[in-house]
């Protein structure tokens, strides 16, 4: 059986300035210094990088981004490139998170692509899936996230895939306090994993899938003693030092 390293991740989305992260970032590093056998990441907004990457580079806390082009530079006004976020000691970047698909219009086309150059530009992409509330009730929930997965991870290589984080974030939970049950949510993890399994075999088994969807400290145990939950994706509860650290705490 393959061992697969947990993985913490933090989404800050738009929150935090950079004083702001520069003091969770202290914090942090004293709560966390003596934490061992899993991978603790935070993806901050582009601004708080540099400043994250100076606090935080030699601890055993990732640094990651929210988004990125995939291209590695060029006339695309607003846009951060692979190159600039390695620079910034990114080594991983979230891909498709729900909010980018809908208010920034990104399509599984687009999101295939990111997906393929964070990896050439060898940062892990954390590719988010996830249905909304109309799919889950209408039953089509399994069969859209299988979907998004076959298009959003289509030619990639089985090495490529083993090296990949799946998030399965259903529309519904995130930010709303409502959790996917545990039981669920391995449901639909395990069927990522097998859809992977149908693309490239025994790279399935090592890829890492995580929840995310209100998580907090109270219910990321039982969420990560699933079967195929190997983390979390934490929005709403990654912004608080005391939060976040207590539920890295409990997920071990
Ligand atoms: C997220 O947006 O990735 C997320 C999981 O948010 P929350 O934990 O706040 O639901």
């Amino acid at each position: 059986m393959v061992n697969r390293r947990p993985l913490i991740a933090g989404n800050w989305k738009m929150n935090k300035t950079i004083s702001e992260a520069r003091d969770f970032a202290a914090r942090f590093l004293e709560n966390t210094a003596d934490i061992t056998g899993l991978d603790i990441l935070i993806c901050a907004p582009f601004t708080n990088l540099p400043v994250l990457k100076e606090e935080l580079e030699e601890s055993i806390v990732h640094i990651g981004a929210q988004n990125m082009h995939y291209e590695t530079k060029g006339a695309y006004t607003g846009e951060i490139s692979p190159l600039m976020l390695k620079e910034l000691a990114c080594t991983y970047v979230i891909i498709g998170h729900s909010e980018r698909r809908e208010y920034f219009k990104e399509d599984d086309e687009i999101i295939a692509k990111k997906v393929k150059a964070a990896l050439e530009n060898g940062i892990t992409p954390i590719l988010c899936v996830g249905e909304n509330l109309s799919l889950r009730e209408a039953g089509k929930a399994q069969d859209f996230v299988r979907g998004q997965v076959e298009k959003d991870l289509a030619g990639l290589t089985a090495a490529e895939l083993s090296r990949i984080v799946v998030a399965y974030e259903p529309i519904w939970a995130i930010g709303t306090g409502k959790t996917a049950s545990a039981q669920d949510a391995q449901q639909m993890c395990a069927a990522i994993r097998s859809t992977v399994a149908d693309m490239a075999g025994s790279a399935a088994q090592e890829m890492r899938i995580l929840y995310g969807g209100s998580a907090k400290s109270g219910n990321i145990a039982e969420l990560m003693a699933q079967p195929d939950i190997d983390g979390g994706l934490i929005g709403g509860s990654s912004l608080d030092v005391q939060e976040f650290t207590q539920l890295i705490q409990n997920a071990r």
